[in-house]
């Protein structure tokens, strides 16, 4: 008997809030023939064992990722926070709406929800003429762990700088983009991680982002059997900082599916 994964995860973008290639910039990895260094902004599709499609964050790029990547329908939407990197594209859901003749569920904590009120208020403000081009959306906050079908999500509390923002565990995966700090209380929840994505910006130290390394030493804590690092910037080439990196650790890149 053919075993269906219990999850496939496909990334459908991993570069920073630029996006690679940087617009304007000239230099080699933006420049790079490598389809690896291209990378759209950061955001993964997972298709769990029981069909249900849940995206994570809605990137500027939603459109063309979702046509890259065939994907079919969207049933819900996890928010990791309300940087514009991660929501902007979520207008772009509409042809889902229309086929799937649904409202989406769109979830994140309290901050990302107020942000998606105030960037989408004509999604939800009843005076807007309902030309049948409006986003049918809806908010639900999560305070806690919750169930997707037979599907726990445990959200994982990160440190962005100092903002809190939420990655998210589904069974052995965990998503950790945008940290720069896993706080106390989240590392019990990243225990025994079959597959771990984790920000990794770039190699100069930054605010908000985890440097490579900062990135490496944390995925050597939290010892996943197989960990993929995302966002980053066009400081890190493919290949040749694949090539540095120790066992189990890699870059993502785009149109990447990794199957648990
Ligand atoms: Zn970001
Ligand atoms: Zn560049
Ligand atoms: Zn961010």
């Amino acid at each position: 008997m053919n075993s269906a994964p219990r999850l496939r995860v496909t990334f459908l973008g991993t570069g920073t809030s630029a996006g690679i290639p940087v617009v304007g910039c000239e230099c080699e990895i933006c420049r790079s023939q490598d389809p690896r260094d291209k990378r759209l902004r950061p955001s993964v599709f997972l298709e769990l064992e029981d069909g249900t499609r849940v995206l994570v964050d809605t990137t500027p790029d939603f459109r063309t990722q979702a046509l890259a990547n065939k994907i079919g329908g969207v049933d819900l939407i996890l928010f990791t926070h309300y940087h514009a990197d991660h929501i902007m594209g979520l207008d772009d859901v509409r042809p889902f709406n229309f086929r799937q003749k649904a409202v989406i569920p769109c979830l994140g904590d309290a901050s990302t929800l107020a942000a998606l009120r105030r960037v989408y208020s004509y999604a939800w403000d009843p005076s807007v003429p309902q030309g049948g081009g409006l986003p049918r959306l809806r908010l639900f906050e999560i305070r806690g762990p919750f169930s997707v079908g037979r599907v726990e999500v445990q959200p994982v509390p990160l440190l962005h700088g100092t903002h809190p923002i939420l990655g998210f565990r589904l069974g052995a995966f965990a998503y950790l983009t945008d940290c720069s700090e896993i706080p106390d209380l989240s590392w019990p929840l990243l225990e025994g991680l079959d597959v771990l994505v984790l920000d990794a910006l770039r190699h100069r130290p930054h605010s908000t982002h985890f440097t490579l390394a900062e990135a490496v030493e944390t995925a050597e804590r939290v010892d996943a059997g197989q960990t993929y690092f995302t966002h980053m910037c066009h400081d890190l080439p493919h290949e040749e900082t694949c090539a540095g990196l120790p066992e189990r650790m890699t870059l993502a890149h785009d149109g990447l599916v990794v199957e648990l």
